[in-house]
């Protein structure tokens, strides 16, 4: 296995590894074995505040570089992300769970951020606009918005750091992250790989920590951070945002998600069902786009469904260094209380369990957080299931009857992230992606994200966009110049 070297400790600030100053540390596991795969550095209120001054020292030089040495930083960092790509996935499989070739796809998508957002940081174009006025002229232009915090969460442990570091740099501001307590290996890797690639002392500040309270508190109520950025539960974004409010920092929030994935009766029931069970799975369903309510019309609900079952018996869950897994564990025991609690409030409401529905024993996964793929069919508005954020291997199966009803089940929740629809009739595919109240449709399509396309959520499915040409905006103030001839 490959880790990075932790001998001067996993905090950076101004250009340097060090402990935390109580000298706590804590460990980082492996979700399969339970093994520990590193000891790191606990860092809390004192160390916060050393990279905000050093964050603060920084940040006008950085500011005053050219868009064109922000990038050539960012396309360095990207040339050796990808030279490092097969050390970095290995790490993430021990790390977070997920089975290497998924953890090769993410380390490519996380790349994917620091190039796109180094090509944009040459293209934060200004505007004039006409006046009413003879002798006035406006014109528009944009600036680094100054000191962000960045809050990252374990189930795509790299691309979700890049995915802000990336427009932030580009943008010339600084960055203090603070990655999840679970996956600090893979934050520590990404910050090596930064300051090698020659982001300057203070720039970029790493905060391993194990209780992110006193963090996010120094963060949150600093008048010199002036923007959090954070992907994490709507929960704890909620909590993170009203603590913003108190220095009106600028905000962007990529919250939980309760995708509804729609099949029409038009569609090819055998190509939805195989899509369904690739995106559901997709991280063990840890992903915020991962499908949470399956809605199939009832002329093609039995085959979509007899095909969904025998695809996902067909999945093998292990430990994600195993080439032959594709379903890797859970993140802790927690996640697996909830599958068990879902599941059971399911049958007990009368859904039907068709593959799966419980914890996975025996030598192999005794160690290990498993829950075996799991297919529920006939689930109702009244279960669990139906209404929170479920976050792990079950597919959840509800007949429709028409699309006026497709719609309304599909909108009946507060979240607004991704959704899917399957259909071969255009117009009804445009009529649905434009019903849907929710900021990603897929049109028979199971990955509709790319580092050049806007992510991200409506409703209390988070607030902003990140990856594409809005990804950058959303670290940048526009100011508004008015001259008078
Ligand atoms: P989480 O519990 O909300 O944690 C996210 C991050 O917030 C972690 O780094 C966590 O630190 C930190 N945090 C928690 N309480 C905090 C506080 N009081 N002050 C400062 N930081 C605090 O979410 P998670 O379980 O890691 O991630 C899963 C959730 O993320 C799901 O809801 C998923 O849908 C969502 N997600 C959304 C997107 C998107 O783009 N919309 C992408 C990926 C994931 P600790 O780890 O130390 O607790």
């Amino acid at each position: 296995m490959w880790s990075p070297e932790l001998g001067n400790g996993t905090v950076f600030i101004n250009g340097t590894w060090r402990q935390a100053d109580s000298g706590a540390t804590f460990p980082s596991r492996n979700p399969a074995t339970s093994d520990e795969i590193g000891a790191v550095s606990d860092a809390g209120a004192g160390e916060t505040a050393a990279a905000i001054a050093a964050a603060s020292a920084a940040a006008g030089g950085w500011a005053a570089t050219t868009p064109y040495e922000r990038a050539a930083v960012l396309l360095e960092a990207h040339r050796l992300m990808t030279e490092r790509a097969e050390d970095l996935a290995v790490l993430m499989t021990t790390e977070q769970g997920k089975p290497l070739r998924a953890a090769r796809n993410e380390v490519r998508y996380a790349a994917d951020f620091l190039q796109w957002f180094g090509e944009e940081a040459k293209r934060v174009y200004g505007s004039t606009i006409p006046s009413a006025r003879a002798d006035q002229r406006f014109i528009t232009m944009h600036q680094p918005v100054g000191l962000v915090a960045a809050i990252t969460p374990w189930n795509y442990p790299i691309s979700m750091i890049t995915r802000k570091i990336g427009p932030a740099l580009a943008a010339g501001c600084p960055v203090i992250l603070k990655p999840a307590e679970q996956t600090p290996l893979c934050a520590v890797a990404v910050f090596q790989l930064l300051a090698e690639a020659g982001v300057p002392a203070g720039v970029i500040s790493l905060l391993t920590t194990r209780d992110p309270g006193p963090v996010g508190q120094v963060l949150l109520t600093s008048d010199a951070i002036r923007k959090l950025t954070f992907t994490g539960s709507t929960e704890v974004g909620k909590t993170l945002a009203a603590q913003a409010a108190g220095t009106v920092k600028r905000v962007s929030l990529e919250l939980g998600g309760h995708a509804p994935f729609l099949v029409f009766d038009d569609a090819d029931p055998v190509h939805a069902a195989k899509g369904a069970a690739l995106v559901k799975f997709l991280n063990t369903g840890q992903a915020c786009i991962s499908p949470n309510r399956i809605f199939v019309q009832r002329g093609i609900y039995p085959e979509f469904v007899r095909v969904l079952t025998e695809r996902v018996g067909a999945l093998r869950t292990g430990n994600g260094a195993d080439a032959a897994v594709s379903i890797g564990p859970l993140i802790d025991e927690q996640a697996v209380a909830k599958m068990e609690r879902h599941t059971q409030d399911a049958v007990t409401k009368g859904a039907r369990l068709l593959a799966g529905g419980h914890r996975l024993a025996g030598q192999e996964f005794d160690q290990g957080t498993f829950f075996a793929p799991t297919v529920l069919s006939e689930v109702t508005p009244e279960m669990l299931i139906y209404r929170e954020e479920t976050f792990g291997p079950i597919a959840a199966v509800t007949p429709f009857d028409d699309e006026k009803q497709a719609i309304q089940m599909a909108n009946d929740t507060a979240y607004g992230l991704a959704s899917y629809v399957y259909t071969r009739d255009l117009s009804r595919a445009i009529r649905v992606c434009e019903a849907l109240r929710f900021a990603i449709v897929g049109v028979n399509d199971i990955n509709p994200t790319s580092a050049a396309a806007p992510f991200g959520g409506t409703k209390e499915s988070g607030l902003g966009r990140e990856g594409g040409r809005e990804g950058i905006a959303e670290y940048l103030d526009t100011k508004l110049v008015g001259l008078s001839l």
